[in-house]
Order: structure tokens, then sequence, then C-alpha cells
């Protein structure tokens, strides 16, 4: 995955002595790591930013309450680190096209009546040559997915509450934590916007 690459480009020291962490609590568990630039940029297990930040290559930015504790240290666990120094990200990737990320790119809601959605349905059917992206691709409640069938909206008469865009690339990692948690969502900005 992303992240595993990404980390080894930040070439990640093997734990401290060796020991095991040991983590109070069961949220603590996972920390987003900025670029020097601020910007998101994975989600790695949190004794790994422990370890970051132990060895130098990042401050932390923010924590949650939780501690990490072993033989030497009692230190509070971040929930967000940055580096130090700036990591290159190859390209902007776009955010990967996935049925859970268009459930949270609409907020769970049918996008034709706003109800609770259940199905992921294609604007422009994929019978009538309708792409498989995001720009194509909503979430939809089962009653409006049958409805709709191999029509386009129009023909469906079915208008669509917003247009369908593509997630800027942050958006995977909002994807990969179910949700913007609370204590990253200063730093991950508005991910699921288009850009
Ligand atoms: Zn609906």
């Amino acid at each position: 995955m992303k992240v595993a690459s990404t980390m080894t480009a930040v070439g990640l020291p093997p734990a401290p002595g060796g020991g095991s962490w040991a983590a109070t609590g069961g949220r603590s568990s996972k920390a987003l790591v900025l670029n020097a630039t601020m910007e998101p940029l994975c989600v790695v297990p949190a004794r790994r930013a422990v370890v970051l930040v132990l060895s130098s290559k990042a401050d932390v930015v923010q924590t949650n309450g939780h501690r990490f504790r072993s033989a030497e240290l009692d230190i509070a666990a971040p929930s967000v680190v940055r580096l130090r120094s700036f990591v290159r990200v190859p390209y902007r990737r776009r955010a990967a096209l996935s049925r859970r990320g268009v459930f949270i790119r609409d907020g769970h809601t049918c996008q034709y009546c706003g109800r609770n959605a259940e199905n992921v349905d294609h604007v422009v059917p994929r019978s009538r040559g309708g792409a498989h992206e995001w720009e194509n691709v909503v979430a939809a409640c089962r009653r409006c997915n049958s409805r709709k069938r191999d029509y386009t909206p129009a023909e469906a008469a079915m208008a669509l509450r917003r247009q369908p865009y593509a997630p800027r690339a942050a958006f995977w990692l909002v994807v990969a934590v179910g949700g913007v948690r609370d204590d990253w969502a200063a730093y991950l900005g508005d991910v699921t916007s288009a850009g």
C-alpha cells in the first residue's frame, strides 16, 4: 500500500532497544503523518510515529491524551506528527475510486432523493457508455437506483443534488480510516472537496 512505500522513503529506524511498546486506549493506535509542508502524507501505527519522533525525524504536532509506555519510556502518544524534512511525493494521484469512497464523499446519502444510500449508481449507465469514474458515480438508495435503471438522469427525470467529482488525493487517508477523525480534521483540510 501507499503507506508502506511512503514510509520506506522516510527511512524508518527500528524500535529503540528492540523493546515492545504498549499503548493505552484503542484510539491511539494510529497517527497522521504530515509532510514538512504540513500536507497530509500517510497514516501509520502510532508506535511508528513515536519512533519517528524519538529518532528526530518528526515532531509531535498533536497528542490525543493516551500514553505510550515501555520499560524505559512513558510519553504522550502522538496522533499527528510532522516530518522534519520534506518527502517528495512523486505525483499527485487521484484518489482510487471505491464503493466505500463514494459513500464517504456523498455522506452516505442518495444523491437523487437524500435518503440513506445503499447502492452505487452510474449516472450515465455503463450500458450506455458511462465511465466507471468518480465523476460518473454517486451513492443512491435502492429505490432510486432501481427506478433509474438504464436511463440517464434526464430520461428518468431524476435530478442530481450535486455533481459528482473526483476528490483530492489525500482523500484516501480519510477512506483508510473510515472518516475524518476529529483530531485530524484540522490537518486534512477539506479533502473530500474537488481539487
Ligand atoms: Zn434515493
